[in-house]
């Protein structure tokens, strides 16, 4: 049978899995299989030519047992309801294993970005706010930057949003540009984050990541800065980068300046002479010590898990380990960090960002970065905690399912204590 990888579908596998193993409450497991609420909406654009196109647009409220709706907005020409179901199922789960108080959302619009100048993405932008405004707001669902979306999306939504509302609303999103009140430190947080989560996964595995080697598949956003940080935050080489037009490859190093004035120049790392030219495929499967997948879901799967050499796989990216890959690794005793709890780091410095918007107050890098580093330091240990705690019961259990317990049973019981089942 062909493997399946239907995001969403996907998603609900892993619950159903996690609600097996943690004898979830039958009632609860039937709220938590689907989404709350899926809103989808028309947006006609007015583009630069005077003509009017009209794109297709989600937002998705998942679950909103423990907060607001919380998660990115994507603009990608294959962009979908499941991705958007899956993805705001895999927020909530984020959120509620980082202990922060929100529930799980996402958005999208069909669209290629590539194919569209400021003024038509401005107008695209606006549109899916004025569309949306009633399903969003600091109180209700508060938005993020995600695919081919920027903090000048984020500084444009929160203007439409604010211009409706009557009053500023800069909690409307996060990830905004610090002149209007974005967080200092929240351009990096997903990839320092999950760059937390490696250093304590080397300690687990006694690895030395002073002299390990990094590839990273996708050096957009979250990808472009685990790349620039690798050295200051683990001391690792990285050795392998890549974009959607191929990947790059040198044993001793890539120096991250070099690469990235490369791509901005003639718009991929592989313009960059100094390395190796690669396939996607081929930088999957290098041997490195450190895998990181900070591209997009469905990269490694049942096809070519079993050609994966890291020793750890860093999912910096949402949802890039299928099901089916998921076993094969841990058969080949790679230690694979589920996403979100490796990528979790964005959401916790959003919800720093919200906090500082609806208290104005502002706080400074270093405390940004310090108590990011607590609560991801905190979710590992838990997540290594519960892995434990049924080993003891002889049970072994993957991480990702570790994670999924501790994350589904928080919001089961919030459910639970509202009075919904
Ligand atoms: P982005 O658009 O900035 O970057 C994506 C990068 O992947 C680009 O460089 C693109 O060229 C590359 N890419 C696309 N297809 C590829 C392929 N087949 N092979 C190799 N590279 C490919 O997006 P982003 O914001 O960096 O998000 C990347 C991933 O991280 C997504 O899964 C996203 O959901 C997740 N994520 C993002 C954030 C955030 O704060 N931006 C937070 C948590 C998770």
């Amino acid at each position: 049978m062909a493997e399946e990888l239907n995001p969403f579908k996907i998603a609900q596998q892993q619950l159903d899995e996690a609600a097996k193993i943690m004898k979830l409450d039958k009632q609860a497991l039937a709220i938590l299989r689907e989404p709350a609420e899926v809103l989808t909406v028309n947006l006609p654009v007015r583009m630069s030519n005077g003509t009017t196109k009209t794109f297709t647009g989600f937002r998705v409220h998942y679950n909103t047992a423990r907060g607001p709706a919380k998660g990115g907005i994507r603009f990608h020409p294959q962009e979908n309801l499941d991705t958007v179901r899956a993805l705001s199922a895999w927020m909530t789960w984020k959120c509620s294993l980082a202990n922060i108080p929100f529930g799980g959302g996402k958005g999208g619009i069909i669209c290629d970005p590539k194919q569209l100048n400021d003024f038509e993405l401005e107008n695209l932008t606006r549109a899916y706010v004025r569309a949306i405004y009633k399903f969003m707001g600091p109180a209700i669902d508060i938005v993020a930057p995600d695919v081919y979306t920027t903090p000048q999306t984020m500084a444009w939504i929160i203007d439409e949003y604010s211009k409706i509302a009557g009053q500023n609303e800069f909690g409307a999103a996060t990830g905004k540009p610090l002149e209007v009140w974005g967080s200092e430190g929240r351009s990096d947080a997903t990839a320092a984050g999950g760059l937390y989560v490696l250093r304590e996964s080397a300690k687990f595995k006694k690895m030395n990541l002073k002299t390990a080697s990094i590839a990273i598949q996708g050096v957009g956003n979250v990808g472009g800065y685990a790349f620039e940080l690798a050295k200051k935050i683990v001391g690792s080489k990285v050795v392998a980068v890549s974009d959607s037009e191929g990947a790059i490859y040198n044993k001793k190093g890539l120096d991250y300046n070099k690469v990235m004035d490369a791509k901005k120049k003639k718009g991929t790392v592989q313009s960059y002479g100094d390395a190796e030219k690669l396939t996607n495929d081929q930088l999957l499967e290098l041997n490195v010590d450190v895998l990181i997948p900070a591209a997009l879901e469905n990269q490694i799967t049942g096809q070519n898990a079993d050609k994966i050499k890291a020793k750890i796989v860093l999912e910096l990216a949402n949802g890039p380990v299928t099901p089916e890959a998921d076993k094969i690794l841990a058969e080949k005793k790679i230690l694979d960090m589920p996403d979100f709890l490796v990528n979790s780091g964005g959401v916790t410095v959003s919800y720093f960002e919200w906090l500082q918007n609806i208290s104005g107050y502002y706080w400074e890098a270093d405390e940004v970065y310090k108590r990011l580093d607590k609560i991801i330091t905190r979710s590992f240990n838990d997540v290594i905690a519960k892995q434990q705690e049924y080993a003891k019961q002889g049970q072994t259990i993957n991480i990702r399912m570790a994670a999924y317990i501790i994350a589904v049973d928080r919001v089961a019981k919030a459910m639970k204590l509202r009075g919904w089942y």
